[in-house]
C-alpha cells in the first residue's frame, strides 16, 4: 500500500476508536492497540511531513505553545440568556411569545451546563476555529488547545453543511476535578475553586500538552450557518451528533409549558447525580421558523430563556472564625457555624478562602450568613444577612500574627494565601512536615501515625525528620498508648525507611511543589541530593517539565542552612540521598510508554517491587483503570469491579508471569 493511503487509514481507524471512546462511551479497542497505532501514526507523520493534517489524531496530545491568544471576531454574535427563576416566570415568557407568533408552540428543554462557552467553526468537515465566548461580538482563538480535547471532532462524517458554526460548553468533570484537586493539595499547592473557572482557565492555558491532560469535554447544543436545511431545533441537535459531537440525550421536546415544568422539576433532584455541574435548564422554541420570527432583544434571543436552579441554600449564624496552617505555611480562615443541615449533611464549618474573600463579603462574627453547597466538596459562604447584622458588630481584622508561634505573617506579591514564614519554629509546620515524610507515598514508615508525630514534637523529643533516627525506646514508650511492642515496630519501620529510594526521600523532604512526579524527575536528572543542591536556576528550569516555580521553590529549600544541616544528618544516618549504583545499573525503557495499573497479590514478587520493576524499565503506574491504561497486571484477589472496568475497556489484562517475561 502506498504510504499516503497507509497514513489516511490509520488517521481514520484513530479517528473512529476516539469517537466510540469519548463521544459514545463504549470504546471497541484496548488502550494498548490504540496507543500502538497512534506511536506508528506519529513516526510516519514525522517521516513524511509532507502528509501533514491539521485534523490528524496525533494532535490531540498537544505540544504547541500559544504566547498570546489572537482576538477574533464572531461571524454571527453569541448572545447571553435571559433568566427565570419560577413558574411564574415561564409562564410569562410564554405569554409574551403567543402574542408574538400563531399556532402550538413546542419546545426544547437542555440541561444548561456551566462551564466555558465556545465557538466551533467547521468548514469541510475540519475543525478550522475555536473561539471563547469574549463580549459576544469577539473572543479569543484557542483552537490549538481546543483540538486536544478528545469529544472535539477534527474530522466530520455524515452529511454535514459545508460550512457552519456549533457551540457549545466546555465543562469539566466532578470526578477530573477532585482529582485534579487530590493532587494540588498534596504538592502544597491551593485547590481550584470550582470545575467552571478550572474549565475556563483551562483554554487559556499557554501549553497544549497541559490542556491534553485535563479531563475536558465539549458538549454542544447549537449549529449556526446558512442553508443548514434543519427545521428544529431539536433537528439541530439530532444532526450534529450525527455529525460526531458530543451531544447531551438529556435533551427533550415538551408539547407545552406544563411539560418544561415537568422536565424542570425531574431534574431540580436528579442533577445532583450527573456527572458534571448544571446550574439550571434552558427552554428554546423549537420551530427554527418561529425563532427568527420571535427575534432578539439588545442582550439575548427572545426564544430562549434559562431556568435556574435554586442552589442548596441554608442561613446560619457565624459564631467565630479560625485560622488553620497547613504544612506549607498557607494560612486558611474557617467559619465555624452553628450546626444545621444542607443538602443531607450537617453542616458545622465553610472555608473563607483568604483575606480577600472575607473582605468582600464583608464577614463579621455573629452575623447570620448564608451558605451554599455545590460541586466543591466544602460548603461555602455566599452572603451575609445583613438585616440581621447586631449593630455592636465589627469588622473582621485578618490576623497579622501566625495563631500557633506568633510570627508576623507574610503575603506575597499576586498570591491570595497569608504565610507563616517561621518554617523551623511553626509547630503545625513542624508536625505537618514531619507527617509529610513518614507517609506512605513517602518514607512509608509503618508503625507510626500523625498522632504520633504530633506527641513527639510536643514532647519536644523531635524537632525534624532526621530526628526520628535518633529516637530510643526509652524515649517513646512512655507515650499515650504505646507498648513494648508498638514500640518495637515504630523503630524498626524508622530503620527500615533507610534502604527507601533516592526519588521517594526527595519527596518526603517536603520541598514546596517538588510532587511525587516532579521528585522523580529531579531524582532520575540529578542522581543525587548534592547535584541537586548544586544546580542553578537555570540549570533548574532546564529539565523537562520543570517550571520557574518549582525551580524557585527547589532553590529556597536549598538556601537555609536549617535545611542542609537536616539533610546532612539523614546522610549520615545512612537514608539514600542518591540513586543507587545497582538501581542505574537496572534501568531500562523496554516499558517506554507504556501505563499498568497493577492490582490484586502476586506470588513472587510485592507488589512495591512490581511497581518498582515497571518504573526501572521506564514504564508509568497508573492507580485507576482508564484509556490510558496499557495493561492491568492481574494478581490474586483482584477486585471484581477493576475487572469489569477493564473488560469493559477491552483492556489487556496480563498475569504476574506474562508481566515477568516483558521486563526479562
Ligand atoms: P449566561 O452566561 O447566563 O448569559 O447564559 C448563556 C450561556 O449559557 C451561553 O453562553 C452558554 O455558554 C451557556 N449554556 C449552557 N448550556 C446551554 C444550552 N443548553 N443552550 C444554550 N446555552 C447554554
Ligand atoms: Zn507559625
Amino acid at each position: 500500500m502506498d504510504i499516503l493511503q497507509h497514513i489516511t487509514a490509520l488517521r481514520e481507524e484513530l479517528r473512529k476508536h476516539n469517537y466510540n471512546y469519548y463521544v459514545l462511551d463504549n470504546p471497541t479497542i484496548s488502550d494498548y492497540d490504540f496507543d500502538m497505532k497512534l506511536k506508528e501514526l506519529q513516526e510516519l507523520e514525522a517521516k513524511y511531513p509532507e502528509y501533514y493534517d491539521s485534523s490528524s489524531p496525533t494532535l490531540r496530545v498537544g505540544g504547541a505553545v500559544t504566547k498570546n491568544f489572537e482576538t477574533v471576531a464572531h461571524e454571527y454574535r453569541m448572545y447571553s440568556l435571559d433568566n427565570s427563576y419560577s413558574k411564574e416566570d415561564l409562564l410569562d415568557w410564554e405569554a409574551r411569545i403567543k402574542k408574538l407568533v400563531d399556532g402550538d408552540i413546542s419546545y426544547t428543554c437542555e440541561l444548561k451546563y456551566d462551564g466555558a462557552s465556545i465557538s466551533l467553526t467547521y468548514e469541510d468537515g475540519k475543525l478550522q476555529k475555536a473561539v471563547t465566548r469574549g463580549d459576544g461580538f469577539q473572543g479569543d482563538d484557542v483552537t490549538t488547545n481546543i483540538k486536544t480535547i478528545k469529544s472535539v471532532p477534527l474530522q466530520l462524517n455524515g452529511d454535514y453543511p459545508p460550512k457552519f458554526d456549533i457551540r457549545g460548553e466546555i465543562v469539566l468533570p466532578f470526578e477530573g476535578f477532585n482529582k485534579m484537586n487530590e493532587e494540588r493539595i498534596e504538592i502544597g499547592e491551593e485547590p481550584y475553586r470550582n470545575p467552571r473557572n478550572t474549565a475556563s482557565g483551562s483554554l487559556k492555558l499557554q501549553d497544549s500538552a497541559e490542556v491534553a491532560k485535563r479531563p475536558l469535554e465539549c458538549l454542544l447544543y447549537t449549529v449556526i450557518g446558512p442553508n443548514l436545511d434543519i427545521a428544529t431545533q431539536y433537528e439541530c441537535l439530532d444532526k450534529a451528533r450525527s455529525w460526531g459531537f458530543k451531544v447531551p440525550n438529556t435533551a427533550h421536546l415538551a408539547n407545552s409549558i406544563e411539560e418544561v415544568l415537568e422536565f424542570i422539576g425531574y431534574w431540580d433532584t436528579k442533577r445532583f447525580e450527573l456527572p458534571y455541574e448544571t446550574d439550571g435548564v434552558v427552554i428554546k422554541v423549537n420551530d427554527l421558523y418561529h425563532q427568527e420570527e420571535l427575534g432578539y432583544t439588545a442582550k439575548a434571543p427572545r426564544w430562549a430563556i434559562a431556568y435556574k436552579f435554586k442552589a442548596e441554600q441554608v442561613s446560619t449564624r457565624l459564631n467565630s472564625i479560625t485560622y488553620q496552617v497547613g504544612r506549607t505555611g498557607a494560612i486558611t480562615p474557617v467559619a465555624n457555624l452553628d450546626p444545621v443541615e444542607l443538602a443531607g449533611t450537617i453542616v458545622k464549618r465553610a472555608s473563607l478562602h483568604n483575606a480577600d474573600q472575607i473582605e468582600k463579603l464583608d464577614i463579621r462574627v455573629g452575623d447570620e450568613v448564608f451558605v451554599e453547597k455545590g460541586g466543591e466538596i466544602i460548603p461555602k459562604i455566599i452572603a451575609v444577612d445583613l438585616s440581621k447584622r447586631p449593630i455592636d458588630s465589627q469588622a473582621t481584622q485578618y490576623i497579622t500574627h501566625c495563631p500557633e508561634c506568633d510570627t508576623e505573617l507574610v503575603r506575597q506579591e499576586g498570591e491570595a494565601q497569608h504565610y507563616c514564614p517561621n518554617y523551623n519554629g511553626c509547630k503545625p509546620q513542624i508536625i505537618g512536615r514531619i507527617q509529610h515524610y513518614i507517609s506512605r507515598k513517602a518514607m512509608d514508615i509503618e508503625g507510626m501515625g500523625g498522632e504520633t508525630v504530633a506527641l513527639l514534637v510536643n514532647g519536644g523529643l523531635i524537632d525534624n525528620y532526621s530526628d526520628l533516627y535518633e529516637l530510643t525506646k526509652e524515649q517513646i514508650l512512655p507515650l499515650e498508648r504505646m507498648a513494648d511492642k508498638s514500640a518495637d515496630n515504630l523503630l524498626n519501620g524508622i530503620e527500615a525507611s533507610k534502604q527507601i529510594p533516592f526519588e521517594r526521600v526527595l519527596y518526603a523532604l517536603g520541598i514546596r511543589y517538588v510532587g511525587e512526579t516532579v521528585a522523580k524527575k529531579l531524582a532520575k536528572h540529578y542522581k543525587s541530593i548534592d547535584n541537586l543542591k548544586a544546580a542553578s536556576l537555570e540549570d533548574l528550569v532546564n529539565v523537562d517539565e520543570i517550571g520557574v516555580k518549582i525551580a524557585e521553590s527547589v532553590l529556597a529549600f536549598f538556601e537555609d542552612g536549617a535545611n542542609i544541616n537536616i539533610v546532612e544528618r539523614l546522610k549520615n544516618f545512612g537514608v539514600q540521598l542518591e540513586i543507587s549504583a545497582e538501581k542505574l545499573a537496572e534501568q531500562t525503557d523496554k516499558l517506554k510508554n507504556l501505563t499498568f495499573v497493577v492490582s490484586g497479590v502476586f506470588e513472587t514478587v510485592s507488589r512495591d517491587e512490581l511497581k518498582k520493576l515497571i518504573e526501572d524499565n521506564g514504564g508509568k503506574v497508573s492507580s485507576s483503570i482508564s484509556s490510558k491504561t496499557s495493561y492491568l497486571v492481574a494478581g490474586d484477589k483482584m477486585g471484581p469491579s477493576k475487572r469489569t472496568k477493564a473488560e469493559q475497556l477491552n483492556l489487556a489484562i496480563i498475569s504476574e508471569s506474562e508481566f515477568l517475561q516483558m521486563v526479562m
